[in-house]
């Protein structure tokens, strides 16, 4: 028989499967993104304590199957989890749904995602608590991506990799080198890349060594910066993330 396992884990989608029943993919700190089978989880509240619904922090107990991709969720509990409570906010329902996408976007099952779980369960908590700031999205896109492996630079040219000339007043981001190139090394390079202006930079580079609970106070990049984001995202997913649109309309 399979033991039970447990993790603490944050709901990133779910689908109803039967009457009764959920599918559920989850991002858990102890056992990476998991995908289960809740049966019954829209009726026992005695065995789901906690609901299993997007954004839902929950502590997980489930069992392998030996021949099934699904686990087996036999509970969900509250624990001393918080709980991300964006429902009072269509722009923190906005951000947190990017979230959530992007998470889901940049992990894989069977791997290891503690580091992910930490940084979406951190943002997902100062949504809830503070609102939604572009400083936030973009605190939270930069931790991911480094976790990811996409360790962005914003203070030193990537080609030569001299700090740029303090009267600097634009940029250039170029995703292919993976951050700012100075306008001396931009000479001679074909790929495409976004214009930055100098404050926007400086906020980037704030924020990308800033953890995301410290966000939420801090000054956000402009419009160039979410391009730039934008454009390296690009590069590396294989889709366009649904919930951009929604939150183009809030931030
Ligand atoms: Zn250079």
């Amino acid at each position: 028989m399979p033991v039970e396992e447990c993790s603490p884990a944050i709901v990133l989608r779910t689908r109803d499967y039967s009457e009764s029943d959920r599918i559920v993919t989850l991002l858990t700190l102890y056992a990476g993104k998991l995908g289960g089978i809740a049966k019954g989880a829209k009726q026992s509240r005695r065995r789901f304590e906690r609901k299993l619904e997007v954004f839902s922090h929950v502590m997980v107990y489930f069992k392998r199957r030996p021949h099934g991709e699904l686990v087996f969720i036999t509970r969900a509990e509250a624990g001393d989890l918080p709980p991300f409570d964006l429902t009072d906010d269509l722009g923190k329902i906005a951000i947190g749904s990017y979230m959530v996408e992007l998470a889901d976007a940049l992990s894989r099952e069977e791997a290891e995602s503690a580091g992910a779980y930490r940084i979406l369960a951190a943002s997902l908590g100062a949504v809830a608590r503070h609102g939604a700031s572009r400083a936030l999205r973009q605190a939270f896109e930069l931790n991911l991506l480094r976790w990811a492996g996409y360790q962005l630079e914003f203070q030193r040219c990537q080609i030569c990799a001299r700090a740029p000339a303090e009267n600097a007043t634009s940029f250039v981001f170029i995703p292919s080198h993976g951050g700012i190139v100075c306008q001396h090394c931009r000479a001679g390079q074909t790929d495409t890349f976004v214009g930055l202006s100098a404050p926007s930079v400086a906020a980037l580079a704030q924020l990308n060594s800033m953890p995301v609970e410290a966000a939420s106070g801090a000054q956000g990049a402009g419009r160039d910066a979410e391009a730039a984001l934008a454009r390296f995202m690009a590069t590396i997913l294989d889709r366009k993330l649904r919930s951009v649109d929604f939150l183009h309309r809030f931030m």
